[in-house]
């Protein structure tokens, strides 16, 4: 029996020898695919080089822009879909597992908003034949909404956090800084994929301001980062909002922010006999500087962030006023911005006796020289 007599199961010509280097005959056993047998001609007959999909729908969130690949939504921040379209296409084609020398390319051809031609040409070797190939593939953007997005429109949240104050309205910058604390937080955790942090709803109150937020891990995470920054305490309560078939109790938590009594910039009087204080600190123990000596204040421990005392005003109620004169170690002269008479006051020891002009709080409590604008956080030591 000659080694030379094989023959092509689909056309029976005889196979030339010398051409078979396949070595998926070598092994013993080995399942003859009849595709490995068959003469060349016959072979390139049915010969695919490239398998593509008809379409391709590349889905994407109409609101946030998210694409849906494999069986999640992702957050990719494109504003254009091309360069999706070329790698999802580029993914779901298939190249002849025989080809060598593979080269490919892909061409996008936009037609309009939601439809691109995808063009895509491979050249490869086969049987030491070289073969090339094109195909186009539709790819159809379908706008959709993503699972994230549907929560936030369904009012979907699993926690609130209310910011408020102790004694006062939050002040519209505390309101923003609050704000501003919750969508940075946010943002940290979406930049890390979590597709469960979202803001559903925030809100302004008289008293304050309501934001909900997407699960109650994070709603606690916010109201720690604004007490560690504006001060003040968070308290929690929860719930019960539902149960489940299972008789498993869900709860909403809320996180009440409480905003120290007084803030940076305010001006208190603790009624110890050492006159008004210009609070520079809230967080912890208040702490603050006289305005008549310039020595500093510190609220007792017992007393933290929130002593008895009364309040005067504010920084941004200051005015500039003359320094007429300077009397001695422990009194200036100042205009009085009202009644433009002098005024015999304190000298705290921050007053630079060198201006002409100096910032005055004027309080029932009296006429005040205040730290020049900008020294309201350093101590001087
Ligand atoms: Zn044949
Ligand atoms: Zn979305």
């Amino acid at each position: 029996m000659s080694r030379s007599g094989e023959f092509c199961p689909r056309c029976g010509d005889e196979i030339p020898e010398g051409t078979d280097e396949r070595p998926e005959l070598a092994g013993a056993g080995g399942q003859r695919n009849s595709e490995h047998v068959l003469c060349d001609a016959c072979y390139f007959e049915e010969f695919d080089l490239v398998d593509a999909p008809d379409t391709i729908q590349v889905r994407v969130c109409s609101r946030c822009g998210a694409v849906h690949k494999g069986n999640r939504w992702v957050d990719i921040g494109a504003e254009d879909y091309t360069d999706i379209a070329v790698e999802q296409v580029s993914e779901a084609l298939g190249i002849h597992v025989d080809a060598q020398s593979v080269a490919w390319q892909v061409a996008p051809e936009q037609l309009d908003k939601n439809n691109i031609r995808m063009h895509a040409e491979f050249s490869g070797v086969i049987r030491g034949t070289p073969v090339t190939e094109e195909v186009t593939v539709p790819v159809r953007i379908s706008r959709q909404t993503c699972k994230r997005c549907g929560k936030i429109a369904g009012g979907s949240f699993a926690s609130i956090v209310q910011v408020r104050a102790d004694g006062r309205d939050p002040t519209d910058d505390e309101r923003e800084r609050a704000e501003e604390i919750a969508e940075e937080y946010i943002a940290a955790r979406e930049e890390t994929g979590d597709r469960n942090a979202f803001i559903t709803e925030t809100k302004s109150v008289d008293d304050g301001l309501d934001m909900k937020i997407s699960t109650n891990q994070m709603g606690l995470g916010i109201a720690k980062r604004i007490t560690a920054q504006l001060g003040g305490s968070y308290s929690d309560s929860r719930r019960l909002i539902s149960e489940d078939e299972d008789g498993q109790e869900l709860y909403r938590m809320t996180y009440a922010v409480r905003l120290p009594r007084y803030r940076q910039g305010e001006v208190i009087d603790p009624e110890d006999g050492d006159g008004p204080v210009l609070v520079r600190s809230v967080q912890g123990n208040l702490k603050g500087v006289r305005l008549a000596t310039g020595e500093d204040y510190e609220a007792s421990f017992e007393d933290g962030e929130t002593p008895d005392a009364r309040r005067l005003g504010f920084r941004e109620d200051a005015q500039t006023t003359t320094l007429v004169a300077v009397e001695d170690a422990n009194a200036v002269q100042v205009l009085d911005p009202e009644t433009f008479e002098s005024k015999t006051v304190p000298r705290p020891d921050y007053l630079d006796t060198d201006t002409d002009e100096v910032p005055v709080l004027k309080s029932h409590a009296g006429l005040h020289v205040l730290p020049a604008e900008g020294d309201d956080t350093e101590t001087d030591e």
